[in-house]
């Protein structure tokens, strides 16, 4: 390692719906922390951010308010985000008396002029010195170490907390885009509705993420498993205990992983043939926490009958990319989007 690469500052930043991950040039992933920040609602003082606001979701006492402030989409609370933002800008930088840190953010492709100002004025104003700006898909196809110079067309379905990113890459650009606000908060949302509506079982955001993680699937498994459950009987009013099977969990997710597929096919269906026959070789790739939802790759393969290969570390694909442009800015000079003081 250079000594330039030991006093880098610089960072790069995967700003997700659900987790942001920071790394820093010359040593890698530093935080990895849910996007979550807990507020005291009458004055906004922010009181936990990352991890320790995560835990307060859905459990918080009147006065806290734990925000998600991507939640649905993109930025839905400026400056919440901006708080976090500068949070773990705070945390990961490491030689306060050097230069400002250099910073290249992830941010979904379909994101607006508005947003893409947002995020980029958040990172100034938490102390960056120069922000580029790097859409999630060619993040995670370059944090997989695919060649996206090249004219032979990847396919990159990425399956976040808020949104699922569907984008062909080629030639250093995005071909087409499709970005849908269905992902895994749907997912855990829908369980959370199955439960009320069948068993009135009511549970919370949380365990219905853990009930997708542990017993979830989008296509039949080989050994069905079941999982015990605990919630609150809307009838009686009490805590209840109550077992869930596997198939009873792929039948509640069902209708938003339909959605999640209906939306990779869409995309196929705009992909140019050239491209399409490259895809076939190659097969569609996902990132992604969403990625890691059991049997989704076979579904998919089912649905497109294209090959599906679930990259390595789904999680950690985007944030990877952008340390590896930080690592290489001039061979990616082309798929960033430089930032502009205007
Ligand atoms: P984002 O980029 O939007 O922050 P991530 O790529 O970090 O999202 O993925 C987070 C999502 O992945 C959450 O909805 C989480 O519940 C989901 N997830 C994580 N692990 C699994 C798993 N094993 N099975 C299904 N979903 C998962
Ligand atoms: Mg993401």
């Amino acid at each position: 390692m250079g000594i330039f690469n030991m006093l880098s500052n610089d960072i790069g930043i995967d700003l997700g719906t659900a987790n942001t991950l920071v790394c820093v040039r010359g040593t890698g992933i530093v935080l990895n922390e849910p996007s979550v920040v807990a507020v005291e609602k009458a004055s906004r003082k922010v009181l936990a951010i990352g991890a320790a606001a995560k835990e307060m979701l859905g459990r918080t006492p009147g006065e806290i308010e734990a925000i998600r402030p991507m939640k649905d989409g993109v930025i839905a609370d400026f400056e919440i985000t901006e708080k976090l933002l500068s949070d773990f800008i705070k945390r990961v930088v490491r030689h306060k008396y050097l230069m400002k840190p250099k910073i290249v953010i992830s941010v979904p492709s379909g994101i607006t002029e508005v947003e893409k100002r947002a995020v980029r004025d958040s990172a100034e104003n938490a102390g960056a010195r120069e922000v580029f700006l790097l859409p999630e898909p060619m993040a995670a196809a370059i944090g997989i170490g695919l060649p996206v110079e090249s004219p032979t067309g990847i396919m990159i379905v990425d399956i976040g907390g808020g949104t699922s990113e569907i984008a062909v890459i080629a030639l250093n650009g995005i071909v087409n885009n499709t970005s849908v606000r269905i992902a895994g908060d749907e997912l855990n949302e829908a369980i959370v509705l199955y439960l009320k509506k069948n068993y009135n079982l009511l549970i919370g955001e949380l365990t219905a993420e853990e009930v997708k993680i542990r017993a979830g699937s989008a296509y039949p498994l080989e050994k069905e498993e079941s999982i015990e459950i605990k919630g609150r009987d809307l009838v009686a009013g009490v805590p209840k205990t109550m077992k869930l099977s596997s198939a009873q969990v792929r039948e509640a997710i069902s209708e938003p992983v339909d959605a999640i597929v209906e939306a990779v096919r869409q995309s196929l269906e705009r992909t140019p043939p050239e491209l399409a026959s490259d895809i076939l070789d190659r097969g569609i790739i996902l990132t992604g926490g969403g990625a890691l939802l059991r049997g989704l790759d076979k579904r998919l393969k089912q649905e497109t009958n294209l090959p599906v290969v679930v990259a390595d570390d789904p999680l950690t694909c985007v944030v990877r990319g952008c340390g590896a442009v930080l690592e290489n800015m001039m061979k990616y000079e082309k798929v960033v989007i430089r930032s502009r003081r205007d």
